[in-house]
């Protein structure tokens, strides 16, 4: 089976700040790390790797810097990775991020399965998965915690906020990936001393089959034309009551009242 994952590299903080000027996010000095669902990613494929006897590639579109993750996946035991990098994909917004991603899917594939994160946690849009699919034209099955092969094609356990649901697909699909049973699991001595003899293959633009239409600021849909802290605020409600049951029971039809349990 050929296996393509996805994989962003994010700053490694919770606290993203935000340039006031161009609302863009500040990337200097802040330490990076691969997108937390895209390591549950990795550990899909390979799982997938190994019960079909299979090959992993990992892709990244980012600045030169996203090498170190895809070093991390080759150390977890990825096949081959790929960066995709060009001045001319600056300024995409998802769906020319997806739009690329996927040309990069026709470029290298065939791909039986493509792996993406559920979102990434800094652009948290969780669109960049299923609009490759929509590039593409292939199925899709979003927040999915486990992937088995079946016959020809998969079946996924998928994450529902109160259940979960088995959904089958046929070959090829796009699966989006939520945190699973699986740890991600440690990168090997052997896996790292590979990394980092691996020459990582740059794709840029005109190694694509893409249009410039498509991709940068012209390919997106859309414009960040300003971006704030909202206020939030809040409200304390007195929940009384007879007795502590009675108290306890009005706070839980509280809850459930909004959404929270
Ligand atoms: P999600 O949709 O939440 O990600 C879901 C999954 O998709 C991830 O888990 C991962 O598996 C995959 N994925 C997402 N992004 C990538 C990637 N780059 N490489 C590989 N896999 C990926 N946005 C704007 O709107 N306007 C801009 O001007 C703009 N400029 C940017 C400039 C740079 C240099 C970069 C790196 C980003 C810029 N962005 C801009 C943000 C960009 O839109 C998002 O990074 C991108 O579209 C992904 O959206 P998301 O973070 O919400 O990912």
């Amino acid at each position: 089976m050929e296996i393509l994952v996805c994989i962003k590299q994010v700053p490694d903080t919770t606290e993203i700040r935000i340039d006031p000027e161009t609302n863009t996010l500040i990337r200097t000095g802040v330490p990076s790390i691969m997108n937390p669902f895209d390591a549950y990613a990795v550990e899909q494929a390979l799982q997938l790797k190994e019960m079909t006897d299979g090959h992993v590639t990992v892709v990244t579109m980012g600045p030169p810097q996203a090498k170190s993750i895809l070093g991390d996946a080759l150390a977890m035991g990825a096949d081959d990775a790929y960066l995709v990098t060009d001045r001319k994909f600056g300024g995409s917004d998802t769906l020319a991020t997806s739009y690329i991603l996927a040309s990069v899917a026709k470029k290298l594939g065939p791909f039986d399965v493509i792996l993406c994160g559920k979102q990434a946690i800094d652009g948290d849009t969780g669109q960049v998965g299923p609009e490759m699919a929509e590039h593409l034209g292939i199925p899709q099955i979003t927040y999915v915690s486990s992937v088995k092969v079946d016959g020809k094609g998969v079946e996924a356990v998928r994450e529902c906020t109160r259940h979960q649901e088995i959904v089958a697909a046929p070959l090829p699909v796009v699966i989006t990936v939520v945190k699973g049973e699986q740890e991600p699991r440690f990168e090997t001595i052997r896996g790292r001393l590979r990394a980092n003899r691996y020459e990582i293959k740059p794709l840029t633009r005109d190694e694509l089959p893409v249009e410039d239409e498509g991709i940068g600021l012209k390919g997106s849909a859309t414009r960040v034309k300003r971006s704030f802290t909202p206020e939030r605020h809040a409200e304390c409600v007195w929940i009384k009551g007879e007795s502590v049951r009675e108290q306890a029971g009005k706070l839980y039809k509280a809850l459930e009242r909004a959404n929270v349990i």
